[in-house]
């Protein structure tokens, strides 16, 4: 057969039931996996036999979700994290360590920000943050020595930008290190990063993928392209004997294809244990299951609302890269051919006291941190995750005080922007 198209991958892959089996992923709710010698069990702890042992590294529910996340992004292998956060963490710090390096886009999720420049750095990491517009010459002079790879958004949560990912995936690989693509927002419905050079994806699960504000989870893919061993003095973790497991050497015995998931599986899920319980996995497949469904509509809706808002007279500015005139449009046309996603972000006229009384004034979007569930919900950074800055260090954050982040659901569009036109037309200052 050839290969099924992303909708039929969203349902068939991963799992697939033998006679008499389930039809749907069973939930494995069990901490450990039985075996009837030592030398069995001895096997599974040298890495020369495949097998459960314990739940802290591995989960068969979580690898049936994590093979059709690895199906979907085109690559050949995944694994399941406790949230997006510990995917981020992972997937740098499987190839880095301390006196290392890292050139990250600035514009980035606030939560990835703070985990790069805090605390990986009090870790001895050090990161450069370059804006994902900067020239050649500056995205050239950020890498150094010590580089270890290039990490941004295919979508940046919050600011929207629409990253160029073919340019950093050169970038990187002139400098023999690996481009790490956040593809959280688009989904790889809407964009796959690993056609355009990516070598490495991680997810927020708890975002599009769960799509129902449900369950959190993360997600990391590798596309199996990166050639580890053409920089055995850059990457020893994967090129030379790992001692605490009798001295595998991981590209040798799991090849390309294999090596950096099974790494990080065996070393960090080891030693941090940031598992995804089963029960969460199950969730986050049923999300997959409509996944194409699901973005299609959100995007569609987020469409339609970006427009009527760019023609309100109440609303100072719009950000949406489907929108026409949008800075990012073309971009957009060039990796998110189907659509941007259902975030939008917009100004109130009348600033920050105006935003804050917009959303008071809304009925069916609901104030919460989250984003890009079923559920349409706004934030309004300044008051919220951005409180502790004055204006100024706002605008200078690319927050500016009347932003209001909308993130669009897949309720009726109509009703949507109804909704916003009576909130829009009550705000009373
Ligand atoms: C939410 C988010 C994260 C962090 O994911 P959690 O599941 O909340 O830990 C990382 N990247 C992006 C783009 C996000 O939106």
């Amino acid at each position: 057969m050839k290969d099924t198209s992303f909708e039929t991958k969203c349902i068939q892959s991963g799992y697939v039931p033998g006679n008499g089996e389930p039809r749907q992923i069973p939930i494995i709710q069990s901490t450990t996996f039985k075996y009837n010698t030592s030398e069995d069990m001895g096997k599974l702890f040298d890495l020369e036999a495949s097998g459960y042992f314990y739940t802290r590294l591995q989960n068969p529910t979580n690898d049936y979700v994590a093979a059709k996340i690895a199906a979907l992004e085109g690559g050949t292998a995944a694994m399941l994290t406790s949230s997006g956060q510990a995917a981020s963490f992972y997937s740098i710090f499987n190839i880095a360590s301390c006196g290392d390096h890292i050139v990250s886009s600035a514009t980035i999720y606030g939560g990835t920000y703070n985990l790069f420049a805090v605390t990986m750095k009090r870790m001895g990491i050090d990161f450069t943050f370059v804006s994902p517009e900067c020239s050649d010459e500056e995205l050239e002079a950020a890498f150094r020595p010590n580089t270890k790879a290039v990490f941004g958004e295919t979508i940046a949560n919050p600011a929207l930008v629409v990253l160029d990912i073919e340019r950093f995936a050169n970038a990187a690989h002139a400098h023999g290190v690996p481009l790490i693509i956040d593809n959280t927002f688009a989904t790889p419905y809407l964009c796959r990063p690993f056609e355009f050079g990516a070598d490495i994806v991680t997810h927020s699960t708890t975002k599009y993928m769960d799509g129902h504000g449900a369950s959190t989870g993360g997600c990391i893919v590798d596309s199996g392209k990166f050639d580890w061993t053409k920089y055995p003095d850059k990457f020893p973790g994967l090129c030379t004997p790992d001692e605490s497991y009798h001295g595998v050497t991981y590209t040798e015995r799991f090849g390309l294809e294999g090596a950096y998931i099974t790494k990080a599986t065996a070393q960090l899920m080891r030693d941090f244990g940031s598992i995804q319980s089963p029960q969460n996995a199950f969730y986050i497949n049923l999300g997959l299951e409509s996944l194409p469904v699901r973005m299609e509509r959100h995007s569609a809706n987020a469409k339609k609302i970006a427009e009527y808002l760019s023609t309100n007279d109440k609303i100072s500015w719009v950000k949406y890269s489907g929108l026409k005139g949008d800075k990012y449009y073309e971009l957009a046309q060039k990796y998110l051919p189907k659509g941007s996603c259902g975030v939008v972000s917009f100004g109130v006229k009348g600033g920050r006291k105006a935003a804050e009384a917009f959303m008071k004034n809304l009925k069916l979007a609901a104030i919460e941190t989250h984003v890009a569930d079923a559920r349409t919900c706004c934030l309004h950074p300044a008051s919220a995750t951005h409180r502790q800055m004055n204006d100024e260090e706002l605008i200078a954050a690319g927050v500016s005080p009347d932003l209001v982040r909308y993130s669009v659901g897949l309720e009726n569009a109509d009703d949507l922007i109804a909704d916003i036109e009576q909130a829009l037309n009550s705000i009373k200052l």
